[in-house]
């Protein structure tokens, strides 16, 4: 069957409604396009749980702070429709900002907890972005089952209580962090990396791998791993933004790094910042 391409939000909800009245399970993997290794993956966990996988590819506006690199953001729409293609996935919107945003668009999402902390402290309004979008496309493909990657571990904690307390009727799921053989988490942002960066970034996982070994020897306090962590990340160059400890459900900051809690990176690597994480 060949792949439906939709530009028009209202053209992919049709086809959505089609689906279902046909009983077909829809399931949804939304991305700012670029894709790699982490995106497929997604699309192919979206496959064993539906009949028909919709993947959307939409740089949204709305989650970038104003100095953040939405005009410079990778893009690729022919590369990414191909291996859309090839993932098999039914259908890909890939709709204009202005399809998507009316231009006195006046109604936004906010969640009020779990994302305070962490990226949200960092980048103000991006959750109400992302929540604003993620409905949107909800209300767009219709899903029974959407799926995101632990990659962003807020954002899928996040938008699990969105769908939670606002009561979508669909289920959430999250897969785990796709990562190169050397064990940097891909990233469309890993673009950006030049000269030695690519090789310095390579602290974010080693520090979450220190992390994971200090836990395994025992409890400790989050304050001391912390400290190791930093250590690591310092050594590669790397600008920390936060290393947090936190409870892997409320996301609060733990007092002592123990298994099941999570380890949050963010730093900057030259000018681009990139984010980590591992449950312990
Ligand atoms: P993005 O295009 O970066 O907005 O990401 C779209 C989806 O892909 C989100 O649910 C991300 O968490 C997920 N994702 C990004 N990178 C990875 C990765 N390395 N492994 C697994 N999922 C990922």
């Amino acid at each position: 069957m060949s792949m439906l391409i939709f530009q028009i939000p209202e053209e992919m909800q049709a086809w959505a409604l089609a689906q279902r009245a046909a009983g077909l399970r829809i399931g949804l993997v939304p991305t700012m396009g670029y894709l790699h290794a982490g995106h497929l993956s997604l699309i192919d966990a979206a496959k064993k749980r539906s009949d028909v996988v919709a993947v959307s590819i939409f740089v949204n506006p709305v989650q970038f702070g104003p100095n953040e690199d939405f005009a410079k953001y990778p893009r690729d729409e022919a590369r990414d429709l191909a291996l859309c293609r090839e993932a098999g996935a039914a259908a890909v919107l890939l709709p204009p900002v202005a399809a998507m945003y009316a231009p006195d668009a006046s109604v936004y999402v906010t969640e009020e907890r779990l994302g305070n902390g962490l990226c949200g402290a960092r980048r103000p309004g991006h959750f109400r972005g992302v929540c604003t979008v993620v409905a949107k496309l909800f209300n767009i493909a219709l899903p029974h089952v959407a799926v995101f990657g632990q990659k962003d571990y807020q954002q899928a904690a996040v938008i699990r209580r969105m769908v939670r307390d606002l009561n979508f009727p669909l289920e959430v799921v999250v897969a785990p962090i796709v990562r190169e053989a050397d064990g940097l988490a891909l990233s469309s942002r890993n673009v950006y990396l030049v000269g030695d960066e690519r090789a310095r970034a390579l602290g974010l996982s080693r520090a979450l791998q220190v992390a994971s070994e200090a836990v395994a020897a025992g409890p400790c306090a989050a304050g001391e791993v912390r400290g190791r962590m930093a250590e690591v990340l310092e050594r590669h160059a790397l600008k920390v933004d936060y290393v947090e400890i936190v409870d892997a459900e409320t996301l609060e900051p733990a007092a002592a790094a123990a298994r099941g809690h999570v380890a949050l990176i963010a730093v900057y690597c030259g000018r681009t910042r990139l984010i980590d994480n591992r449950v312990l």
